[in-house]
Formats: C-alpha cells, sequence, structure tokens
C-alpha cells in the first residue's frame, strides 16, 4: 500500500515542560520592533540588477567566483565552494570526509539540528555533549568521554556568535586522530585569540541565510585550506561532473550550486563586512549599558579569548528578575517587541530522542529560561533603547 512519511511523535514527559510556549501575538498598535532583518543598504541591487541584465542568472558567472574569494579570504582561508545553504554545505563536508554508515560525529546538543540532520541523512550518529554554562557552546571538558573506537569527527558550533573554546579541541581531535569541523552558520567575522571563526579547523560552513551576520537570502559555503577536500567539494556540489569527463560520475554527488543573483548580493555583503559584524557588537554594547543593572538578567557571554559577533542578542532570565521567561517575552510582545526563545537542544528533538541517553543539564536550563531580543545590522539605536525601556518597565512592575 502507498504510504507518505509520518512526523516522528514522542512523549517527552516531565521534559516536555522545558518546551518554548507558542509565539506570543505582536500588538500592532504600538510599533514593532522585529526580532531581525536585513541590511542590503550597500551595492546588492546594483550587483544583482547587473547580474538579470546580463543574463547571468545561474550558477556560472563572476560574482560566484568573486564571493568565493573575496570571503574566503576574509575568514583567511584558501578556498571557498559556495552552497545553497549552511545545510547543504555541512552535509557536503562530511560527504567529502567520508563520513557515513555506522560512524560518530561529536556534537553539542544545544544548538540548531541541521549538521545533525545531515549526519542522520548519511547514516551517521551523532553524540551529544552539552554546553558550558559560561559560553553556551560545547562543554571541552566533556568532549574526550564521548569519543570511541567509532568516532570520526567533531563538530564545533559557534553559537550566537560566540567562538567555540577552540585550543582543546584541536587539541583532542590530532591526539584521536580525528577531523574537525566549525559550523561558524552564525558567527562571520567572530574571532578566537585574534584567529577568524572558520580558520580553526580541517573544513568550516557558513550560512548566508536572511538572518545571518551575512545574507544573500539563501546560501551558504564550505571553506578549507586543503586543497584536495576544496576541489572534492566543488566537483560533488556539482553533480560529481569530472572535470576530465564532463558526463562521467565518480560520485553519487548532488546538486548544492549557488546562484550568481546570490552571489552578487554576497559580494556587496563582504565589501561590508566589518561594518556589519562592528554594528551588532555595537548594538551588544548598549544592551550590555542599557541592562547592567537590572538583577536577574544574565547578559551574553564574551570570553576573554573570544571576540563574539552577537549574531543574536541572548539573554537568561532568572527568578530575581520577578517575571519567566516566557512571562518577559509576553510583556514585550504587548509593546511591539519581538523575541525569540533560545534553540531546542537536539536530544530533546523527536528525531533525536534517546530515553535511555544522559541528562544535559545545561543545555536544558538555556533552553528554559533563554531568549533573544531584537538585534541585526539594520536595527537603530533609537529601538535598542525601545525595548531596554520596556525590559526595564517590566521589572519594575514584577517585583
Ligand atoms: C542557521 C544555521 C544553520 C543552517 O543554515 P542554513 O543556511 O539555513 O542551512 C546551521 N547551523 C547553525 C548553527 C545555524 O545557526
Amino acid at each position: 500500500m502507498k504510504k507518505l512519511i509520518e512526523p516522528i511523535k514522542i512523549d517527552l514527559g516531565p521534559k516536555a515542560l522545558i518546551l518554548p510556549g507558542p509565539e506570543p501575538v505582536l500588538n500592532t498598535e504600538g510599533r514593532v520592533v522585529r526580532v531581525s532583518s536585513p541590511d542590503l543598504s550597500g551595492n546588492e541591487l546594483r550587483y544583482v540588477t547587473d547580474a538579470v541584465k546580463t543574463g547571468w542568472i545561474s550558477s556560472s558567472g563572476s560574482y560566484i567566483k568573486k564571493f568565493e574569494e573575496t570571503f574566503s579570504q576574509a575568514v583567511g582561508v584558501s578556498y571557498g565552494v559556495a552552497t545553497t545553504s549552511a545545510t547543504t554545505a555541512l552535509h557536503l563536508a562530511f560527504f567529502v570526509l567520508g563520513i557515513g554508515e555506522g560512524d560518530e560525529v561529536i556534537v553539542p546538543t544545544f544548538t540548531m539540528a541541521a549538521a545533525s540532520n545531515m549526519l542522520h541523512h548519511l547514516k551517521a550518529k551523532s553524540v551529544f555533549v552539552d554546553a558550558d554554562p559560561e559560553t553556551w557552546t560545547i562543554d571541552v571538558k566533556k568532549i574526550e568521554e564521548k569519543i570511541t573506537s567509532k568516532t570520526k569527527a567533531i563538530v564545533a558550533i559557534h553559537i550566537y556568535g560566540h567562538a567555540s573554546d577552540m585550543d582543546p579541541i584541536i587539541a583532542l581531535a590530532k591526539k584521536h586522530d580525528l577531523w574537525l569541523l566549525e559550523d561558524a552558520a552564525e558567527a562571520h567575522g567572530g574571532e578566537y585569540k585574534g584567529k577568524k571563526v572558520g580558520s580553526l579547523s580541517d573544513v568550516s560552513c557558513f550560512s548566508f541565510y536572511g538572518n545571518k551576520i551575512i545574507t544573500t537570502g539563501e546560501g551558504g559555503m564550505l571553506l578549507s585550506d586543503n586543497q584536495e577536500i576544496a576541489e572534492k567539494a566543488q566537483i560533488i556540489r556539482d553533480h560529481g561532473f569530472s572535470k576530465q569527463a564532463r558526463f562521467i560520475h565518480e560520485y553519487a554527488a548532488f546538486n548544492f550550486r549557488m546562484t550568481n543573483m546570490q552571489a552578487a548580493i554576497g559580494v556587496a555583503q563582504v565589501e561590508r563586512f566589518d561594518q556589519l559584524v562592528e554594528k551588532r557588537r555595537h548594538n551588544a554594547a548598549l544592551y550590555n549599558e542599557g541592562l547592567k543593572e537590572i538583577s536577574g538578567i544574565t547578559t551574553p557571554p564574551e570570553d576573554k579569548n573570544v571576540k563574539n559577533v552577537y549574531w543574536v542578542y541572548g539573554i537568561l532570565v532568572d527568578k530575581n528578575f520577578g517575571a519567566s521567561r516566557d512571562q518577559l517575552r509576553k510583556a514585550l510582545a504587548d509593546r511591539g517587541i519581538e523575541t525569540r526563545s533560545f534553540f531546542v537542544p537536539i536530544h530533546l528533538q523527536p528525531v533525536f530522542y534517546d530515553s535511555s541517553a544522559p541528562d544535559f543539564p545545561v543545555s536544558e536550563m538555556l533552553c528554559e529560561r533563554g531568549l533573544y531580543l531584537p538585534q541585526s545590522s539594520a536595527i537603530s539605536d533609537e529601538d535598542i533603547q525601545y525595548v531596554i525601556k520596556n525590559i526595564k518597565e517590566i521589572y519594575g512592575k514584577g517585583r
């Protein structure tokens, strides 16, 4: 009998309590401060118009090459391979690294599920590690105990713009002869010990989705200093067309090609790379200053070795605030301010749930208490002050 795929439904029991509630309805009478909006005020329109006018709308064309070159150069990596998304860049990276059936890959559970979803499709297993309570990135002290004879790779994911603690991760990857990847989808321009994130591993992947620090609408890029990895990625992104004999397929490959129109927007974004990053840091400084005296709110981390690029401005709410995270979100929504709750950790996702798995208390705490405030390269100082003013008012009432 013919049958469609069904969603996976599981009963999380008491853990279901930590799933976030419905998105609050925005008050349209007041102003609506959006949680994110892109800044396309440079040469984006000019270049994309050029791509259309010249007819180079597909995945050949000069903007692709230029985007790959300028973006990889800005990150300090030799080769860039543009893709349709970070998700496909991750898929491509795992595929090129030979990760497949029966392999284990270590990932943080407090993140977005793209890497684990792709591992699932490659029949590899995601092995989860809890978050560090200070930086919200993977807890480096808890990685080694998860390494087995089946482990093939570690994926460091730079959460909300804050780099993972790379030195101990690099040491572990060396010691156990593992591939090291960075999912830098949230951390364009971020730094660890003065080096750009995305340049600290065998392969890194970036996202250019509409809400990311650099955007092409949809899009991604795989970066590597390893020429062989980059060349294989180029072939496998493009149906596996052999460079010597075009219609000979030596890999069961994919089509993950970015269009020249998207790359045109990307080239214009890279021209303003520093400006886009510094604007997010400027916004974070305003929030940090405005919120520092409110008890019960933890502002986002910035470790002394790290330049945080604050892809989002995430805060934690505890009982000293006088209102719960969800009450604060509702009250802000009623004042025309859009927010989002933090990730639901991957180990609590129906697709990956394993009732015999250990607890990940830090990730669950972050999921329960975290929200993020409006933050983007297009937001005004006035809007940020408006958000701060409202949080102060809500704080006053809650006590
Ligand atoms: C946004 C994001 C992705 C997915 O990016 P797409 O370009 O939408 O596929 C992957 N990983 C992380 C950590 C992300 O934040």
